[in-house]
């Protein structure tokens, strides 16, 4: 018998718990940071204590955070690991233990906590960080040629151009092990996955660029839950997990499909539905509600995009609230807010899909009249009217253009919508929710010149 979702996240906290780490509660998805527009990593609630800005109330800490990443959206359904809405495990070390424990406890949880098979396990290291490797190698006992050195893209971590950062380090998982150990490529995920983020904050990179060591070392770490049931689940992706998979029958059952008889599209569709509808009722339990700026648009570009995915499976009629009964009874029980938020959801969510519903009525009717004049594409400014005018997102026209065998001019719908920045300051916050992006924006204030921008593994997170 497999461990369940709830147990999986159960076994990550009493594990860490044990070892002196204070278990917190998952703060909100609405963040305290205000350089980002939602939590987008365990480590959010504690930028401040790793910048130095706030004392650390515990030495060490362990949570369970509910995480969203816009970035990763169109990977929902396509992936096997990608969600908009996920929560990551976290155990964190303020100035106290640092590299050799972190590794050693992460190990111990991934092969003893969850009985991994350590001939399946790869760690990754920073290219440079020997000091990592020589612990994996001698302390934990894994063969050189198993443990893979990545670059800055994967493995390095900054919190911004300058300020602290420091190199990671991964757990894979194979699921192919009878492939041999030469010749790895962790990057292929036909083969691994990436389930554990260990981050050693040991820098401080000052204007020039130089790194120097910090006085307060700190671990910041992330581990997957959905990614983790998937393994220990033994089913072939995230989303076939008990996370997440009865909403997406609920949603099956709404549309009259059998899963396992649909076909690629259809599961994508309900993927998205599975995913989107968590993300959904989390936001709005957690006081966001739709609007055309900042975390409302987000919000409101979600519940869209499950009510259309809803009608390409044929349904039509309302059905979010539904889908959304299951969400919350699935997840009520780590997460009673949601319970307890029932009505609001419910309601906000009726209220969103009728009015798409409505718009889209008048769009459609606009779409028709367009597709009836062009042959081969679809101008960027029709396709921008959709979408200002109709909300018709612009995967939509994309996707109904593309079934009438025409294209939709893309450059010329960038061109209308960087006209629309410029006219409205206020639009520009539904553009960037970048950690990076408002510290590229404060860089390039301060080095005009210089800054090139940096890697962010752990935080970075695009919306598109
Ligand atoms: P990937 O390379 O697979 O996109 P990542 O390197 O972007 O993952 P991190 O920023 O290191 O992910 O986050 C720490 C952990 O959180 C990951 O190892 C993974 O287990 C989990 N995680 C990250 N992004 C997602 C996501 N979009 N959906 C589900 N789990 C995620
Ligand atoms: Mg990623
Ligand atoms: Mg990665
Ligand atoms: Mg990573």
């Amino acid at each position: 018998q497999y461990l369940t979702g709830n147990q999986i996240r159960q076994t990550f906290l009493d594990f860490y718990a044990k070892r002196g780490h204070e278990v917190l509660p998952s703060a909100s998805l609405v963040p305290e940071d205000p350089t980002v527009l939602l939590t987008i990593a365990g480590m959010l609630p504690f930028k401040p204590i790793f910048l130095g800005q706030k004392e650390a109330p515990y030495d060490r800490a362990t949570t369970s955070q509910k995480c969203i990443r816009t970035n990763d959206i169109e990977n929902v359904g396509r992936t096997k690991r990608h969600h908009t809405f996920f929560e990551m495990l976290g155990n964190f070390s303020f100035g106290d233990y640092f590299k050799k424990e972190a590794i050693k406890w992460a190990w111990e949880l991934s092969t003893e906590g969850f009985g991994l098979d350590p001939e399946r396990l790869y760690p990754s290291v920073y290219k440079d960080d020997e000091e990592a490797f020589a612990i994996w190698r001698d302390e934990i006992g894994v063969p050189s040629h198993r443990i893979q050195r990545m670059g800055e893209e994967d493995n390095f971590w900054a919190a911004g151009p300058t300020g602290p950062c420091g190199p990671c380090s991964e757990i894979y998982y194979d699921f192919y092990p009878e492939l041999g150990d030469k010749d790895i490529d962790l990057e292929d995920d036909s083969r691994f996955i990436e389930f554990y983020n260990l981050v050693f904050m040991q820098f401080n990179r000052d204007s020039e660029g130089n790194l120097t060591p910090l006085q307060n070392q700190n671990i910041d770490t992330g581990l997957g839950l959905e990614r983790m049931a998937q393994i220990l689940q033994d089913v072939p992706n995230n989303y076939e997990t008990d996370l997440i998979f009865p909403i997406i029958k609920t949603a099956a059952e709404i549309a009259n499909i059998d899963y396992n008889q649909a076909d690629e599209k259809q599961k994508v569709s309900l993927k998205v539905i599975g995913d989107h509808v968590r993300a959904v009722v989390h936001m709005i339990a957690d006081g966001i509600t739709a609007s055309n700026l900042g975390r409302g648009y987000i919000l409101r570009r979600l519940i869209r995009r499950v009510v259309r995915h809803g009608q390409l499976l044929g349904i039509n009629k309302a059905f979010t609230p539904e889908v959304a009964e299951s969400a919350i009874a699935l997840m009520e029980d780590h997460y009673s807010n949601l319970r307890e938020g029932e009505d609001l959801i419910k309601q906000e969510l009726q209220r969103e899909e009728s009015r798409f519903l409505e718009t889209l009525e008048r769009g459609e009717k606009m779409l028709g009249e367009i597709l009836a004049k062009e042959t081969e594409q679809i101008s960027g400014k029709d396709a921008f009217v959709l979408y200002d005018t109709y909300g018709f997102p612009l995967e939509l026209t994309q996707e109904v253009a593309e079934e009438k065998g025409l294209t939709v001019d893309l450059d010329g719908f960038e061109v209308e919508m960087e006209k629309q920045r410029q006219r409205s300051q206020a639009a520009q916050e539904t553009i960037d929710l970048t950690v990076q992006g408002s510290l590229d924006e404060l860089a390039q204030k301060v080095h005009p010149t210089e800054f090139v921008g940096y890697s962010h593994p752990h935080t970075a997170a695009k919306v598109e």
